[in-house]
């Protein structure tokens, strides 16, 4: 349930609604808004009566939440958030593109990347540190030598830089780092590394699990919010179906409906989608044109010799085309929507 508050709601009737909601062994979250104050009521088993809080001084009105998610839900914040990851932001009435290369390799080859994707007009720069891969002989990444060439890429450049952190114990050292973290495919319901993350100061890249349908990525959403942190952005980055002409299938359908059901930024990796160089361009004007807030995208200066994903990742001139077509289509539907 959501308890909204009266614009003129002071911070004592405020207190004093949350008091009431806890003493019913709830949860009560304060969500400030543009003019009034929302109260969202948490770990509640089944529906909660209205009549708890509706007559306290201060509340307007108790809309009941029908969907399992809440505090990513846009029943709880009408309103678009705007994450900022140094000082790119990400949301609405914004493009933002993330890239550089699938695994941090070397000082030289960060750096030469770095410095071909900021000229195209990327704003993030992206690389494993630490890699989940299929096979326990390929190339695992750098691991915090990585996250070290990445601190200097962010220094040299000037662009923030995500990174990938695959489990609880590296936590600290990747949020030491990185200025956003990054929540693979693989550890999407990793209940307790998003748990970690709903305690970090850094925003957080959620990518969606490859077998997981939109709820249940918006709940792997819930558990990082639910921490305290709501600097969450979406990435939609293929699914697993039947066909094989593609390493996944990129679920285009995916940015509507997370549009839709939360106010959460969602950003589309055609790359992993695609697993091959010659959809990512296609993908991305799709998951422009379909409204997503931005893309990540593997480059690699020399994706012959990459230590991963180089049929997928783009040379750097294919990325300035895609950055050129991908900046003309948005700037087509000026999309402003909340
Ligand atoms: C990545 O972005 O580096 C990655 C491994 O992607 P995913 O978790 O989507 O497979
Ligand atoms: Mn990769």
């Amino acid at each position: 349930m959501l308890v909204v508050m009266n614009k003129k709601a002071t911070q004592e009737e405020i207190d004093a609604v949350v008091a009431a909601i806890e003493a019913r062994g709830y949860t009560a979250r304060p969500i400030p808004g543009g003019d009034r104050v929302s109260i969202g009521i948490l770990n509640n088993k089944g529906p909660v009566d209205a009549s708890v809080v509706l007559g306290l001084p201060g509340v307007k009105d108790a809309i009941p939440v029908t969907k399992p998610y809440k505090l990513v839900s846009r029943e709880i914040q009408p309103e678009g958030t705007i994450v900022r990851v140094g000082d790119v932001p990400i949301g609405n009435g914004y493009l933002v593109i993330i890239a550089g290369p699938c695994a941090i390799e070397s000082r030289n080859q960060a750096l030469t990347i770095a410095g071909h994707v900021k000229s195209a007009g990327a704003h993030i720069f992206r690389g494993g540190a630490f890699k989940p891969r299929t096979s326990p002989y390929s190339f695992q990444g750098l691991g915090e030598e990585g996250l070290k060439i990445l601190a200097e890429v962010r220094e040299t450049t000037g662009m923030p830089v995500v990174t990938e952190v695959m489990d609880f114990e590296h936590f600290d050292m990747v949020e030491e780092y990185a200025d956003m973290v990054q929540i693979g495919t693989r550890n999407m319901q990793n209940f307790s590394l998003l748990r970690r993350a709903g305690k970090s100061s850094k925003p957080v890249l959620l990518k969606r699990g490859m077998a997981a349908t939109i709820e249940e990525f918006l709940m792997a959403a819930e558990y990082i919010l639910e921490g305290g942190n709501s600097n969450v952005v979406l990435c939609e980055r293929g699914v697993r179906t039947f066909s094989h002409h593609s390493r996944n299938t990129l679920d285009l359908s995916a940015i509507p409906v997370v549009r839709k059901e939360s106010h959460l930024p969602i950003i589309v990796d055609p790359s992993h989608a695609a697993g091959r160089r010659d959809q990512v361009i296609p993908l991305s004007r799709a998951a422009i044109a379909a409204d997503a807030h931005g893309l990540m995208v593997e480059v690699h200066h020399a994706p012959e010799k990459a230590m991963s994903d180089g049929a997928q990742s783009l040379y750097p001139h294919q990325f300035e085309i895609l950055c050129r077509q991908v900046r003309a289509i948005y700037d087509i539907f000026n999309m402003k929507q909340v």
